[in-house]
Order: structure tokens, then sequence, then C-alpha cells
């Protein structure tokens, strides 16, 4: 199956670890020009002098600054306009979740979660939202996750913004068609930099880390029995983003092994 995606761009964020680093590869791989950003810049530069060598220079732009800093999006919208003299696909990856019970979280913890899951979707989106719009296959990723309608109580504010992001997208799909599709990635577990340093601060120094994960899968009851990689999350992302999902707005696609205990 052809993605459609040769010759468009696309902007990342959060591509320099994880998914979104996954993602930016696989972009580039179908043939995408790819904008990513994240706010620590000397892993950011290291990641796109790596992915310069494969993909070569003029594929690739890549801007330290914040999802959570309107003016700094507005910024990096101005730069891959003038860059890549458009922007046809946008995945709102950036961010990360956060540990603590309705007991244990301060108001300023609340704030600062909700505050990150929304404006890491708004102000990105309200920035690259015009060109979008005048490219002929214009769609936003949303990277979710299954915390939105499965809520765990050592997440609880993690898994109320998530909730509410996902109101939020779906508003985006009716808001923003027909020119773009909007669709939402409902993540399980998928293994990223915080599992790699709890694998590296376990109890066991002598498990192996395909024992000690294969365990955290089992007492997480998913079905298929491990964690996700993040090539895995990637597919799903450019496949909902690519000129291939022609007729999907709105949608959730879940991507945890099985996990999710609701019909
Ligand atoms: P990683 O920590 O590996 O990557 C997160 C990326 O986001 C990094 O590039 C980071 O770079 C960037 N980032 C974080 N905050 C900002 C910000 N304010 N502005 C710009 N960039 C930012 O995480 P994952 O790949 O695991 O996660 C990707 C997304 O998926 C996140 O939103 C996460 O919450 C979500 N998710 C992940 C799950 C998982 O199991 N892995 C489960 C559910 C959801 P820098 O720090 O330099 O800014």
């Amino acid at each position: 199956m052809d993605l459609g995606l040769t010759g468009k761009t696309a902007v990342v964020t959060g591509g320099s670890s994880g998914i979104g680093l996954a993602t930016v590869s696989l972009l580039l791989e179908e043939g995408c020009r790819v904008a990513l950003c994240a706010r620590n810049a000397d892993r950011l530069d290291s990641v796109r002098d790596r992915l310069a060598e494969r993909f070569g220079a003029q594929a690739i732009l890549a801007r330290a600054c914040s999802v959570l800093d309107a003016e700094e999006m507005a910024a990096f919208a101005g730069e891959v306009e003038d860059t890549f003299g458009g922007a046809d696909l946008l995945i709102n990856n950036a961010g990360q979740g956060r540990v603590s019970t309705f007991a244990d979280t301060s108001d300023e913890a609340w704030r600062t979660e909700l505050d990150l899951k929304f404006f890491s979707q708004i102000y990105p989106t309200r920035a690259f939202q015009p060109m979008l719009q005048s490219s002929d296959c214009g769609a936003i990723v949303g990277v979710n996750s299954l915390l939105a309608y499965q809520p765990e109580i050592h997440m609880v504010c993690t898994s109320a913004a998530r909730a509410g992001v996902q109101n939020l997208l779906k508003s985006l799909a009716v808001e923003l068609a027909p020119d773009i599709r909007v669709n939402s990635l409902l993540l399980g577990v998928v293994i990223s930099g915080q599992w790699e340093r709890r694998f590296e601060a376990r109890p066991d120094q002598n498990q192996s880390r395909q024992d000690w994960f294969r365990e955290q899968a089992l007492s997480k009851n998913i079905p298929l029995g491990r964690f996700g990689e993040p090539e895995e999350a990637a597919r799903a992302i450019v496949f909902l983003g690519s000129p291939a999902a022609s007729y999907i707005t709105g949608a959730r696609l879940e991507l945890s092994g099985g996990v999710s205990r609701f019909v």
C-alpha cells in the first residue's frame, strides 16, 4: 500500500526521543520532509545529525523550542513555512506522564499537568493550522493515552487530562473538517526512556532486560504479553496521518497489546 507521503511535509513535536523519534525516522523513510522540535538542544542536534547522515540534511529541520510557548510555536511554524513552503501533517506527540494519586497531587501539579496536556495540543495546532488548511491532505494526529478511557489511580491527573484532550480532539475533528483530519492514538505502554530508567534501577541487577520487561507486562495483564516498541506506535501514527487514511477523522486507534477492558 502506498501511504501517499512522498514529497509531503510533516511536523513532529517531541521528535528527539522515543515514539516521536521513531515517527520522524519512518516519515523520512516514506519520503517526507520533516520538521521536529524538542526543548533539549543538545539531544535534538545529535538526533538531527544522525538523521541527516541517513536521509540528507535538506529533508530535516530541527528547532529547539517548547510546545508550551505560543510565541516559540509561531516562530517554529514560520521557519517551517520559509524552509519547506508549508506543512501537510502535524503530530502532536511532545509530553510525558505524571505518577501521583489524588492524595499526593498538589494544586500546582494539577495545573502543570492540565497545562501540559492541553496546550501541547493547542499551541502547535494553532500555529500550523493555516498551513495544514492550505494542504490538499492536511492532518493532525494527537498522541494520547488509554488512560483517557481507563484511568489509573496512580496517574490521577494524567488520566483526567487525557480524557479532556480526547474530548478536545473530537471537537477539532469537526471544527477543522473538511480541510484537516484529526485523529488520536491511545497508547498503552510503549518502551521509552522512563521504562529504560526503571529497568536500570531494577532491584535484582542480575535480571535480564527481556525477563524484566516480560515480568512488567505480565503484572499489567497485557494480553499480548509485552510492552509496545516505539516503531510500532510510529507505524500507527504515520498511517493515521497519511493520505492513505483519507476518510478517517475523529477516530481513535488503540495501541496497547489489548489491555483495554471496555467494549
Ligand atoms: P519520551 O520521553 O521518549 O519523548 C518525549 C519527547 O517530548 C522528547 O523528545 C522530549 O524532548 C519532548 N518534549 C517533552 N516536553 C516538551 C515540550 N514542552 N516541548 C517540546 N518537546 C517536549 O516519551 P515517549 O516517546 O514515551 O512519549 C511520547 C508521547 O506519548 C508523550 O506525550 C507521552 O506522554 C505519550 N505516552 C507515552 C506512553 C508510553 O508508554 N511511552 C504511554 C502513554 C502516552 P525534551 O525533553 O528535550 O523537550
